[in-house]
């Protein structure tokens, strides 16, 4: 869905990754920040396991094994309300201070923010940055949020950041694990190097004369800018990459990802056209927006554009730029914190809702997506059985509209309704932090879907 982004001046396909479990936040390697719904099969803690939510969901069930299954979702909804997902009542602002040691980061984790379970292996950096992240969500929330009940460290040999553990069947759901290979130099300098230093360690960006750093290659049509305020770390990254700090090197990483995730032209072309319809016109180039009009998907849209953009780069020499503004790895746990509060609101009224009618892939209906294996497949496969298995997540993902305004924040918003939710949460923690607005078609459609609200 997300397709394959290239950067040309690598001259390769980033290749999709072969996913092997339906938990991916994107499919570009640059931009793998966040594991979703972690769906692998493990050994069940629950002992009526048979009759959860999943298990159900492959049955033809009739009758008195309805009722029994029915009493089983019940007690298994009841239990994951009253163990997992309850409501904390921290103070209304806290204020953070990186801990100087990792007792003290433990502490802040567990005193005053409540998580229950800390892993012991946590570096001191690795904490402090969950820590503040989760301060940043529970501050906007003014303390009354679902709190993860653990925060883990491993190693996840995946490119991605973070995931909360969204699995209602395992004993770790809620739990916010943290890919510590990020906070593993190696790891960092190599995502890093592979987009900011050629095969040969050339650079790959060169700085202008105002000061900003440009790409010298392409990234889907588009020339990326990178903004003044990612000058100074350019600079240090360039003169000699180990004299970034940690903290710089996964605002860079991030700040890469988001260059693929927002050079993505199918995204919301409508957003393009007016991007660069001044340019256009400033080139004499004549774009028909009559013919514009003609193509109906926003994919069609996308690739009248990319022509277009093409044209413009090949034949009047001026390539459309974009400009990256510098990347915040808190998102990542905004976005993850999402996911919680939008489990912790809406999961429960669902279950109750609709277990009579046995409408058993609700979950998936309601948070799967296209970067999750099981629904993808059936896409691919089979759009009419996608529709009766998912109707919400098939109308979300078919209306051209929804699809343009989730496109507004990331093509990753586009590929169901959860991760639009989980996307546009991020999205207004961080306009409420830093008094950023956010479109009203965005918040539209985030209350179609019940999103959890900031007040
Ligand atoms: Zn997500």
């Amino acid at each position: 869905m997300n397709g394959i982004s290239s950067i040309s001046y690598v001259n390769n396909n980033i290749k999709r990754k072969n996913v092997s479990q339906p938990c991916f936040r994107a499919e570009t390697e640059a931009n793998i920040d966040t594991l979703e719904l972690n769906n692998k099969k493990e050994e069940d803690p629950y002992k009526y396991h048979k009759y959860g939510l999943y298990t159900v969901a492959g049955l033809s069930v009739v009758g008195l094994a309805a009722g029994f299954l029915v009493k089983g979702m019940h007690k298994k909804v009841e239990q994951l309300y009253k163990e997992k997902l309850v409501i904390s009542n921290l103070p209304e602002s806290i204020k953070f201070e990186a801990a100087k040691t990792l007792d003290e980061a433990k502490n802040f984790a567990k005193n005053i923010l409540g998580i229950k379970h800390v892993d012991d292996n946590f570096t001191l950096e690795a904490l402090n940055y969950a820590n503040k992240s989760i301060v940043d969500v529970s501050n906007v929330n003014k303390g009354k949020l679902y709190i993860p009940s653990a925060l883990k460290y491993n190693s996840l040999e995946e490119n991605t950041l973070a995931y909360v553990d969204a699995n209602v069947r395992s004993k770790s759901f809620g739990e916010l694990v943290i890919n510590k290979d990020y906070f593993e130099d190696d790891f960092l300098s190599k995502c890093i190097s592979k987009h900011l230093k050629d095969k040969n360690g050339k650079n790959l960006f060169a700085k202008s004369k105002d000061d900003e750093y440009i790409c010298l290659g392409r990234v889907n049509e588009l020339r990326p800018i990178f903004l003044k305020e990612l000058t100074p770390i350019m600079d240090k990254y360039y003169a000699n990459p180990q004299l970034l700090s940690l903290e710089e090197k996964l605002t860079l990483k991030k700040t890469i990802a988001d260059m693929f995730h927002q050079s993505k032209i199918e995204a919301n072309p409508n957003l393009w056209l007016k991007r660069c319809e001044k340019i256009i016109k400033d080139n004499n180039y004549i774009l028909s927006l009559d013919e514009y009009q003609t193509k109906k998907t926003n994919k069609e849209r996308a690739e009248y554009l990319k022509q277009v953009i093409k044209t413009l780069r090949e034949e009047c020499n001026h390539p459309i730029s974009i400009t990256i503004r510098k990347g915040s790895p808190e998102k990542t746990i905004y976005h993850e914190m999402g996911h919680l509060q939008d489990f912790g609101k809406n999961l429960k009224d669902i279950d109750m809702k609709q277990l009579e009618t046995m409408n058993l892939n609700l979950i998936d209906n309601r948070w799967g997506g296209l970067g999750y294996e099981d629904c993808e497949k059936i896409w691919n496969k089979d759009k009419e059985e996608f529709k009766q298995k998912f109707p919400d997540l098939y109308e979300f993902l078919t209306n051209e509209e929804s699809q343009q305004t989730a496109g507004k924040i990331s093509s990753y918003a586009q590929t169901g309704i959860g991760e639009y939710i989980a996307e546009t949460y991020a999205l207004m923690v961080d306009a409420k932090l830093h008094n950023g607005k956010i479109a009203d078609d965005i918040i539209a459609l985030y209350k179609k879907y019940n999103g959890p609200m900031i007040n």
